[in-house]
C-alpha cells in the first residue's frame, strides 16, 4: 500500500493504545486503569433524559453545520460568563467534541512552512495535527520547577516571523498545571505584538481546585485573533457523546462552518439538544464531581509522593498526576510497561505527551479512591521489589 506522504507525519493518542493493552492483560490479571482521560462518572439524568426526550421530538435529521441556534445561543451565554467577557452565537462552531477545533483551526489558519508553538509536556494531538498539516511544530519546554507554567520569556524568544499560532492549556494535560492571570497576560501581548493566533484550549475549565479560573479571553485585546477551545466531555462526564465547540471571531466561525460542513455535516442533533440541558441545567452534580476530584487529587499526590524515587507536585487543576520518576532510576516508558505487565497499574509514560515529558508518568485519578489506593499498593510493592 502506498500512502500519502502526510501520513508518516501523524501521530496519535498513545492513551487509545495502552487501554487496548491493559484491556488484553485483564483476562490474566487486575488492571487498576488509570491510563485513560475521562471521568468515571456517569453522565448527569437530566442530560440523559434531554437526550432521550430530543431522539423522540424528532432531532434525527441533519441540522445547520455551525450547530443547532439554540445550543449556539446557551453555549455564546454559558461560555461569556464564565469568562465574564461577551461572545455572540455566531462566534460559537458546535463540533462532535472539543479536538475537531484543533485541526480545524490549524487548516483554516496555518500554511505549510509555519510554525506553531505548543506546549511539551502536552496533548499528543497538537503535534500531531501541526505536523500533518505540514507546519512546524515548536515545543514550548513546561518545567516542574515552575509549576508547569509555561515561561513567557522563552515564549516571546520562540516568536518569529514564521509563527502563526501559539496553542495553550490550562488547567493542563498531563500536568494538572494551570497558568495565572500575569501569564495569559504576558501570552496575549507576546501574541498581539507579532499578530499571532492564540488557541486556547479550555476544555478542563471547570475542574479546577484551588483558584478561580482564568481564562486569556479576559483581554479584550486578543479577541480578534483568539479560538477557546471548550466542551462537554470533561465537565459533564459527557466523553463518549462527541460534544465540543470553539469560540473564535464570527468570520473564522464561519470558516470553521464550511469545514464541518465538508467533514462531519453537523453534530448530532440530538446530542446538542443535551448539550443545552447541560448548560441549562443544575449544577449539583458537577459540583459533586469536581469535589470528588479533589479528595482524589489530595490522596493520589500524598500516595506518589510516599513511593521511593517519585516526587509529585499537586495539580490545580485536570484529574491528572504527573510525578517525576528519575529518582527510580527507571526510564519511564521502561516503568510504565513494568506497571503494567507486572503489577497491573496502567498508566502513561511522560514521553506519550512529547520529549520534555522524559522523566515522569501520568497517573489520571478518574478512578475510584478504594482503585487508586489498590494501585499506590501495587506500585509500592514494585519498585520495592
Ligand atoms: N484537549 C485536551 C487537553 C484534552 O485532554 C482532551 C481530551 N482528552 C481534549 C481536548 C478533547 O476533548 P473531546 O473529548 O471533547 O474531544
Amino acid at each position: 500500500m502506498r500512502l500519502a506522504q502526510r501520513m508518516c507525519r501523524l501521530g496519535t493518542e498513545t492513551a487509545f493504545d495502552c487501554l487496548r493493552r491493559a484491556k488484553a492483560l485483564e483476562c490474566k490479571m487486575e488492571v487498576v486503569h488509570l491510563e485513560i482521560g475521562e471521568p468515571d462518572f456517569d453522565t448527569p439524568k437530566h442530560i440523559r433524559e434531554a437526550a432521550k426526550r430530543a431522539l423522540d421530538q424528532g432531532f434525527t435529521h441533519y441540522g445547520p453545520s455551525p450547530g443547532l441556534p439554540e445550543l449556539r445561543e446557551t453555549i455564546a451565554e454559558y461560555a461569556a460568563k464564565l469568562r465574564g467577557v461577551k461572545f455572540t452565537p455566531e462566534q460559537v462552531v458546535v463540533t462532535p467534541g472539543a479536538k475537531p477545533i484543533m485541526s480545524f483551526a490549524i487548516m483554516a489558519l496555518v500554511e505549510p512552512g509555519d510554525e506553531v508553538i505548543y506546549p511539551n509536556p502536552g496533548f499528543p494531538i497538537y503535534e500531531s495535527m501541526i505536523e500533518f498539516m505540514g507546519a512546524k511544530a515548536v515545543p514550548i519546554r513546561l518545567r516542574m520547577e515552575n509549576n508547569f507554567r509555561l515561561d513567557t520569556e522563552e515564549l516571546a524568544a520562540l516568536v518569529n516571523p514564521r509563527t502563526k499560532m501559539i496553542i495553550i492549556n490550562s488547567p493542563q494535560n498531563p500536568t494538572g498545571g494551570v497558568l495565572t492571570r500575569e501569564d495569559l497576560r504576558q501570552i496575549a501581548e507576546v501574541a498581539l505584538k507579532h499578530d499571532v493566533w492564540v488557541l486556547a484550549d479550555e476544555i478542563y475549565s471547570e475542574i479546577i481546585y484551588d483558584a478561580r479560573f482564568e481564562s486569556i479571553a479576559q483581554f479584550p485585546k486578543i479577541h480578534p485573533r483568539l479560538i477557546i477551545l471548550d466542551g462537554f466531555s470533561k465537565t459533564f462526564a459527557m466523553t463518549g457523546w462527541r460534544l465540543g465547540y470553539g469560540i473564535m471571531p464570527t468570520a473564522l466561525a464561519e470558516k470553521l462552518a464550511r469545514i464541518e460542513t465538508n467533514i462531519n455535516s453537523c453534530t448530532a442533533t440530538f446530542i446538542q439538544i443535551a448539550g443545552s440541558a447541560a448548560l441549562k441545567g443544575p449544577r449539583d452534580e458537577v459540583d459533586r464531581m469536581v469535589a470528588e476530584f479533589r479528595r482524589r487529587r489530595d490522596f493520589i499526590v500524598e500516595g506518589l509522593n510516599k513511593l521511593p524515587g517519585f516526587r509529585c507536585l499537586k495539580p490545580a487543576g485536570a484529574f491528572y498526576a504527573f510525578p517525576n520518576i528519575e529518582g527510580t532510576g527507571m526510564d519511564c516508558e521502561v516503568l510504565a510497561n513494568r506497571l503494567l505487565e507486572e503489577a497491573g497499574v496502567a498508566v502513561l509514560a511522560g514521553t506519550c505527551f512529547g520529549k520534555f515529558g522524559d522523566g515522569y508518568l501520568r497517573f489520571s485519578y478518574a478512578n475510584s479512591i478504594e482503585n487508586i489506593a489498590k494501585a499506590l499498593a501495587k506500585a509500592e510493592k514494585l519498585l520495592k521489589k
